[in-house]
């Protein structure tokens, strides 16, 4: 495996950016290792994300620099509430995320499929905000953190790490909301740089990942963030309530149980409120009831900190105004983004199935 950390510079116009975590696999395809997926790519193909692409055997991370959305408020409102109380955060998100939830209120963030299509076609309007710069509009903010979130930090982690170390040199701390289905080697990458993690714990019952989420498996979310808190990252979960899909007595005992066993009893925990959405626009919101049943479960089994949010559900973002506000007279918010480097041509097109849409072939180098 390679980390193509030597390759990569800072740059001062949109630029693709290599990923870290990359390998040769089997076919001619190269392997991307961030996210649990482990996409074995050919050139002009992207990943599950949409995030990643394929050029001549390299993955490129599309959306390096690009930001969908930007917020500053309270720790408290990630929700984080044991690490440094009381102080604000710049959130910051980019497009993609490895997970495709059935009640997900983001997808226009999250998923990103418009607004990563129109990067790999050249086309893209979205702010692109370098590393410095973002550590500069959040010292201006008067903020003492960056939260990376809307979207999933894994799969923009190119510049989650980037801008992290900018920051920590700044004096500012790092925080990263996440559906914690990420690879051991970029956990890795992550410590030291990242201060806080705040993770789902979805649900204790497989069934639930497979059908809502994605492919993933309950083993595997509980092992990134044992291992997050094991690399010495200050570790808080979250869990929303879904009426009839995972609101039982014994799967929120079990989630708590678990987290009592593996995280210590003062592990801090998160009960938010499921609102309808996208696939699951049918299902109610959550009780208040259910939500205050769920916290007693949690206390039953030993935890000291569960905090109930009858008014929050996931750390979502549904427009990218703030950017505007945080960025004005941005000029970059209004130019075509289009990659600086030469191998794709002057069109900028990135991904094979656009190439041949528009009747152009791109010698391979
Ligand atoms: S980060 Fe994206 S390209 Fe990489 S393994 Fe995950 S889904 Fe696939
Ligand atoms: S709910 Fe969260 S993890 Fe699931 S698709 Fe949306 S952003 Fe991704």
């Amino acid at each position: 495996m390679t980390e193509a950390t030597a390759t990569i510079e800072k740059p001062d116009v949109y630029r693709l950016m290599p990923t870290r975590l990359q390998e040769q696999a089997e076919s001619g395809k190269t392997r991307c290792n961030l996210c649990l997926w482990r996409c074995g790519l050919h050139h002009g193909q992207r990943g599950f994300c949409q995030a990643h692409v394929n050029r001549n055997g390299t993955l490129y991370n599309l959306s390096y620099g690009i930001i969908s959305a930007m917020d500053v408020g309270a720790i408290e409102e990630k929700p984080v509430r044991h690490y440094r109380p009381g102080t604000k955060v710049l959130s910051v998100g980019s497009y993609g995320c490895s997970f495709r939830c059935g009640g997900c209120h983001n997808l226009e963030i999250s998923w990103g499929t418009e607004a990563l299509d129109s990067l790999a076609r050249g086309e893209s309007r979205a702010a692109f905000v370098t590393p410095e710069q973002l550590v500069q509009a959040a010292l201006e903010s008067g903020v003492e953190g960056i939260a990376f979130t809307y979207s999933e930090p894994a799969v923009w982690l190119e510049y989650v790490l980037d801008v992290a170390e900018e920051a920590h040199n700044h004096g500012l701390y790092t925080v990263y909301v996440s559906n914690s289905f990420v690879t051991e080697e970029a956990l890795a990458l992550l410590s030291g740089r990242i201060d806080v993690l705040c993770s789902d714990i979805k649900s204790m019952e497989e069934k639930f990942y497979r059908n809502i989420c994605a492919m993933a498996s309950v083993d595997q979310v509980l092992h990134s963030i044992k291992k997050a808190q094991e690399l010495g990252i200050h570790v808080e979960t979250r869990t929303n309530i879904i009426p009839g899909y995972n609101d039982q007595d014994e799967n929120i005992s079990a989630v708590a149980a678990w987290i009592h066993q593996n995280l210590g009893s003062d592990s801090p925990w998160h009960v938010t409120r499921f609102h309808p959405a996208y696939r699951m626009a049918h299902v109610p919101s959550t009780p208040v009831e259910r939500l205050e049943r769920a916290a007693h479960l949690g206390r039953e089994q030993g935890l000291q900190h569960v905090y109930v949010y009858a008014d929050k559900g996931c750390d979502c973002a549904t427009e990218n105004a703030p950017v505007q506000h945080y960025l004005p007279d941005w000029a970059s918010l209004h130019e075509v983004k289009k990659c600086a480097d030469t191998c794709c041509g002057d069109d900028g097109i990135l991904l094979s199935r656009y190439e041949r849409e528009a009747g152009i072939a791109h010698e391979r180098r």
